[in-house]
């Protein structure tokens, strides 16, 4: 059997240039009264949307988080356009190669579900993905990979196991997920986290970008 692969959005599969993302939020910020000067210096690699949200709102009350999440969704909606992300090299090729091989492929994301869907369907890069875990409702990366893995269960049918995962991301917390799992953890060092800082984390593999996968991946299922 195929092992199922989860991919991270954010500095592995994409990169929102950085002006149109954090003009957005800081716009929202503004709209109720929080002035956050250091939006644009923050850290939101591997951090999920509820966390971010939550740190820069000062830990709202559900109500004010909910009111500002869907003001951030509308917005990303209305302005995203596909000259504001970059797609790293090797991801179309990575996601042609498993298409083939027809293995279950989904993502495991800090996004909101809905901003995931903003994001990928405004690069025509929806479709590939069956099934995930997103930032909605959880401050904590490791939250995601057992409810990505119930929602494959669910909908494959098939006899997965946790190690049966290949988790796929451009963080030390991507990286720390998947072993909390007890998944194959992979890192690309295509977002903020250099080769050799996600070397010492010690993942199960880590590619310079995405144009390593397919070949990697024919290493792997060979052993
Ligand atoms: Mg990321």
């Amino acid at each position: 059997m195929n092992p199922a692969y989860l991919f991270d959005i954010d500095g592995t599969i994409l990169k929102v240039k950085h002006k149109a993302n954090r003009k957005l939020i800081q716009r929202i910020l503004e709209r109720f009264g929080i002035n956050h000067t250091e939006v644009e210096e923050l850290d939101f690699a591997g951090k999920t949307d509820r966390d971010i949200f939550s740190d820069l709102l000062k830990q709202p009350d559900e109500d004010m988080f909910h009111q500002v999440k869907q003001i951030y969704l509308q917005e990303l909606e209305r302005n995203l356009t596909p000259d504001d992300i970059h797609v790293y090299s090797g991801v179309h090729d990575s996601l042609e190669y498993l298409r083939n091989k027809t293995a279950w492929t989904g993502l495991l994301t800090g996004n909101f579900a809905r901003a995931a869907r903003i994001k990928l369907a405004a690069i025509g890069l929806l479709e590939p993905f069956r099934f995930g875990a997103y930032g909605d409702d959880h401050h904590d990366r490791n939250d995601l990979p057992p409810s990505a893995f119930d929602e494959l269960i669910r909908q494959s049918g098939e006899p997965f196991k946790p190690s049966d995962l290949v988790i796929i991301g451009d963080t030390p917390r991507d990286i720390a997920c998947a072993r909390s799992f007890g998944s194959i953890a992979v890192a690309v060092a295509t977002g903020t986290y250099s080769y050799e800082e996600l070397k010492d984390c010690r993942p199960d593999a880590i590619l310079h970008s995405l144009e390593e996968f397919p070949a990697w991946n024919e290493r792997f299922m060979a052993n």
